[in-house]
């Protein structure tokens, strides 16, 4: 089976991204190292608990399937365009509802909490374009490129988030949720959001260069 363990990932993740996303929404794809030039991606429409790796499409990033039983998500476009202009090894897309929200309100995400670094120094909003269509993906691709983000709010629809591997983008999703509702609630209780300076965000990266174990 080609992409065996990628496509075992989007099987094991697939709960975590229905935790997220309502119904059938969103999917993830994980692709073929940094580099590669083939991804796995969630099938379209059918439940997360309801598929196993050898279902799981098999997609170049030229958009054609490759392999797998099932029809793949209607966003390849916008996986397919990521991978092919950036280095990196995951994508999640979700509705998640708090920064839906934002998406609705068509505003982005500022520097109101120092995690926002996990994916850039704003999570930009892309302009609005139908779901599954390469002007949604070029949209997505260009409001990345702009703000210097791994992540992008989209217009009146989701959230998109990039990193090096699936967990860690699934992890930032989950940040970016928190940072989307903290930012929300914090205005719905009628004060105004502070926000980190450049300088503030610069030395918090300098910070993770060492967090962890
Ligand atoms: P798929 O089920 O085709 O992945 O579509 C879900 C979605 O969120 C489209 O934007
Ligand atoms: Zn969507």
């Amino acid at each position: 089976m080609i992409l065996a363990e990628e496509r075992r990932q989007v099987v094991e993740y697939a709960s975590e991204l229905a935790d997220l996303t309502p119904g059938r929404t969103g999917n993830l794809s994980v692709r073929d190292g940094r580099d590669g030039d083939a991804f796995a991606i969630t099938p379209t429409g059918v439940p997360y608990d309801s598929f196993d790796a050898s279902d799981v499409p098999v997609v170049g990033v030229d958009g054609e399937q490759r392999d797998g039983a099932m029809k793949p998500s209607s966003e390849v476009p916008m996986h397919a365009s990521i991978y092919e202009r950036e280095d990196v090894g995951a994508i999640v897309h979700t509705h998640s509802p708090w920064s839906t929200a934002l998406a609705v309100a068509r505003e982005e995400l500022p520097p109101i909490h120092y995690m926002i670094v996990a994916v850039g120094k704003r999570v930009p909003v892309a302009e609005y374009a139908p779901y599954g269509t390469d002007e949604l993906a070029a949209n997505i691709v260009q409001a990345m490129d702009e703000a210097d983000a791994t992540a992008s709010l989209i217009e009146n629809h989701g959230l998109v988030v990039t990193a090096a591997d699936l967990e860690t983008a699934l992890e930032n999703t989950v940040h970016v949720e928190s940072l989307a509702r903290l930012y929300l609630q914090t205005r719905a209780a009628g004060l105004e959001p502070a926000t980190l300076s450049d300088e503030q965000l610069e030395t918090v990266l300098e910070q993770f260069e060492s967090y962890g174990q």
